[in-house]
Parts: C-alpha cells; sequence; structure tokens
C-alpha cells in the first residue's frame, strides 16, 4: 500500500472555534503514532457516509511539521458543505480517518530577503504552518503578510499571529476587510488591492498565495502579466 493512502487514525484533542464560522481542530495520533508531512502539505480528512465509500475533503495543515504526533487544521463553514456539517458536529473525542500528505507547495529554500504571505479566510493555515516551521532557521527575513477576510466578526488569530512576530525580526501583519463597518480604520478592499506595498521590484521576493481562487488569479496576473515577475517566485494553493 502506499504511504499516500494508507489511514492516519487521529483523535480530535481539543475544538477551538475562532468565530462562528471557522474551527480549529487539535488533532492527536493514534494509530500510527507518528504522521511526517511538510510544511505547505494538505491532508485529506475522509468523511464516513452511512452507506458507501467515505467522502474525501483536503485540508492544509496549520501546525509545526517538526511535530510528528499530531497536526492542527483550519475549517470554514460552508453552508450545507459535507464535511462542514460533519466537523461542525463533532463534540471532541471522536477518532477521525486520513490520508496524505500531498501537495508540493513548499516553503523555497534558500529562501529570498522577502517573504510576502496573501491568504484568505482559512488561506491562513499554510502560510502559519511555514511560519512555525521555519521560524527559527530563518528569523531574520522581512516576513509581509495580508489576511483578507470580510467583516470585523471575521478576524481570527490574532494572538498567535502577534506571538509569531515577537518571534521573527521582522514581520509585519494586516488584515484586508472587505466589508468592514464604517468605524474601520485599517485596510479595506482585497488583499490583491495591496500588493505596490511590497516594493518586490527591488527587493527579491517570494510570493505564496492561500485560500480563495479569484484572489490568486488576480494576484497571478498582476505579478507576472503585468509586471513580469518570475513565476518561480509566486507558488499557491486555491481551496475552491
Ligand atoms: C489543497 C486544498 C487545501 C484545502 N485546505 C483547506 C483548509 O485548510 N481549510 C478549509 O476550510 N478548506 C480547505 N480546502 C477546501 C476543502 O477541501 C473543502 O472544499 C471545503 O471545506 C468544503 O467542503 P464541504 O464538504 O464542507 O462542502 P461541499 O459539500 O464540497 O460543498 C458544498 C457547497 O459549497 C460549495 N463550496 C465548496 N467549497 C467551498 C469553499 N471553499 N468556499 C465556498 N463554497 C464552497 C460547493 O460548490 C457546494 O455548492 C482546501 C481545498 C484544497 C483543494
Amino acid at each position: 500500500m502506499s504511504s499516500a493512502r494508507k489511514i492516519y487514525q487521529m483523535t480530535v484533542e481539543q475544538i477551538i472555534d475562532h468565530t462562528s464560522s471557522v474551527r480549529e481542530l487539535v488533532l492527536k495520533a493514534i494509530e500510527p503514532a507518528e504522521f511526517v508531512f511538510k510544511a505547505g502539505q494538505f491532508v485529506m480528512l475522509n468523511v464516513p457516509q452511512t452507506e458507501g465509500k467515505p467522502v474525501l475533503r483536503a485540508y492544509s495543515i496549520a501546525s509545526d511539521d517538526r511535530i510528528k504526533n499530531g497536526f492542527r487544521l483550519l475549517f470554514k463553514f460552508v453552508d450545507n458543505g459535507i464535511a462542514s456539517t460533519f466537523v461542525w458536529n463533532l463534540k471532541g473525542g471522536e477518532t477521525l480517518n486520513f490520508t496524505g500528505p500531498f501537495g508540493k507547495v513548499f516553503f523555497q529554500e534558500p529562501p529570498t530577503e522577502q517573504i510576502v504571505f496573501l491568504n484568505t479566510g482559512t488561506g491562513l493555515s499554510q502560510h502559519i504552518c511555514y511560519l512555525l516551521s521555519k521560524k527559527e532557521q530563518y528569523p531574520n527575513l522581512r516576513y509581509r503578510m495580508l489576511f483578507g477576510v470580510r467583516t470585523e466578526k471575521d478576524m481570527y488569530y490574532q494572538k498567535e499571529i502577534a506571538a509569531l512576530s515577537q518571534e521573527l525580526q521582522d514581520f509585519k501583519f494586516e488584515f484586508v476587510l472587505s466589508r468592514p463597518q464604517e468605524n474601520w480604520t485599517g485596510k479595506k478592499g482585497y488583499v490583491q488591492d495591496f500588493l505596490q506595498e511590497f516594493n518586490y521590484k527591488e527587493i527579491p521576493t517570494t510570493f505564496y498565495l492561500c485560500g480563495n481562487g479569484g484572489m490568486i488569479k488576480a494576484v497571478k496576473h498582476q505579478l507576472i502579466e503585468i509586471d513580469g515577475i518570475d513565476k518561480t517566485r509566486i507558488w499557491s494553493e486555491a481551496f475552491d
């Protein structure tokens, strides 16, 4: 049996509801006791069905790849979604089946001077995984992150991101809200509206894009077709 087909049984050790539509699962490996992956990879959650084969859904791992006895996943609720309904019915303590790891969107090494992360919704997961996994190895890079969500109520992971920024010498992070309240003083619009801030024509930069396919398409169009940036500097994972 190929390792990708092997079933990994994981216990739901903790459930953290960050917003009304973002849920984090902390999963602990039971059998086998280790799950080895590389930052940037995803797993397939096997959603059990009353009849027939399980339904498979992909989720990017949101935790440090040096931790082998489990991982964390971030889920965005999709109305009437098969996996979403299953995950939002969990109470903790259940055993879930996963296959993987899959994916080849890795952190590029040696890294460039500047790293720009652009994500939306739960697309944050892949980028948090890179940062947690690489922060000791590369604490001095110029890290920039824009995190796109709809409203103030959709913002999450502020504490975790603040903790990360304490450990990195030059990490700047901002939310971009597409539909904020009138009194919002931060960035308004879509992450792709703010690309020019990164000075990437002068500073050697690698871009990592994750989440909404429309955002990824728009950023690639600007960088590759308009600005002529080399494709090998842009790494993306679309969730839809
Ligand atoms: C490589 C990869 C990694 C991924 N990582 C993550 C992750 O870390 N976290 C995460 O939350 N999701 C992630 N996704 C998306 C995830 O795999 C599912 O598609 C998503 O959770 C919806 O599954 P579902 O079974 O609940 O909905 P489904 O039953 O598949 O869909 C229900 C309805 O919602 C629509 N729909 C499906 N997906 C979306 C979506 N993302 N946004 C809006 N509408 C949608 C469908 O068109 C359908 O009409 C990833 C996808 C890929 C390809």
